[in-house]
């Protein structure tokens, strides 16, 4: 299905990110895996895409510095000559009440999670443009539509990316551009396993279809919006949540 085309994960060294980046190269898609902590992890996933026959390559970068990122697309257009899908997928929860949110902590989460994904689609938008062909999925989150207390900075930024979805969605449709968002309710990764158990058995309780989503859940949808399949789809947000926001 995505034979031939370059994927740039963000992210993806572990949790949703890596789904999403071995769920393409199963597709058959050459995968960029970016990371930011630990190049080992990168490395596994790196070598699990290149033992479904395809390729991919590891590369670091900080999603919120503009030149780390710059660099991360031009070694992607060096080492496999296009970028045909992005995936913006990195993002970090830095929960506090906002009486308490320290301004570092809200800066934190909207440079990774909203400024990360307004540099990474400019990075390969004019690479895009010239392919006149490209497929960019950004991970908002259902907090970004639903609201969620103690998570002021983190629902801003996802609200802000479904917000960025859209207007990016309009701006590149012309050079058949398709933008998305998948909005992931409470999917079991290091992101979710540090909440209480407490939080972890109320949230269960509020999802209709009654169990956590694993990462190869979100990978799934973010598949059929990098597919032919989606090419007449742009500017949506499909919510993968087991029904918890509806
Ligand atoms: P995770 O913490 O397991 O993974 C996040 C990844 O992003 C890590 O690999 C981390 O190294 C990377 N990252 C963080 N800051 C970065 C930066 N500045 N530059 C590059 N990479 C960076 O979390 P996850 O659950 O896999 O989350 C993936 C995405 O899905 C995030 O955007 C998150 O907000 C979103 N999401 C997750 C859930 C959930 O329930 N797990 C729900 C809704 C949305």
């Amino acid at each position: 299905m995505l034979q031939g085309k370059v994927a740039v994960v963000t992210g993806a060294s572990r949790g949703i990110g890596r789904a999403v980046a071995i769920e393409l190269g199963k597709l058959g898609a050459k995968v960029v895996v970016n990371y930011s902590g630990s190049e080992a992890k990168a490395l596994e996933v790196v070598d699990e895409i290149k033992g479904l026959g395809t390729d991919a390559i590891a590369v670091q970068a900080n999603v919120a510095e503009s030149d780390s990122v710059q660099a991360m697309i031009k070694e992607a257009i060096s080492t496999f000559g296009s970028v045909d899908i992005l995936v913006n997928n990195a993002g970090i929860t830095r929960d506090n009440l906002l009486m308490r949110m320290k301004e570092d902590e809200w800066d934190d989460v909207i440079n990774t999670n909203l400024k990360g994904v307004f540099l990474c689609t400019k990075a390969v938008t004019r690479q895009m443009m010239k392919q006149r062909a490209g497929r960019i999925i950004n991970i908002s989150s259902i907090v970004g539509v639903s609201g969620n207390a103690g998570q002021a900075n983190y629902v801003a930024a996802k609200s802000g990316v479904i917000g960025l979805t859209k207007t990016t969605a309009k701006e590149l449709a012309s050079r058949n551009i398709t933008v998305n968002a998948v909005a992931p309710g409470f999917i079991a990764t290091d992101m979710t396993d540090k909440l209480n158990e407490e939080v972890q058995a109320e949230m269960l309780k509020q999802i209709p279809l009654a169990s956590f989503g694993q990462p190869e859940d979100v990978a799934n949808a973010v598949a059929f919006l990098a597919s032919d399949a989606s090419r007449y789809i742009t500017g949506q947000t499909i919510h993968v949540d087991g029904g918890m926001v509806m």
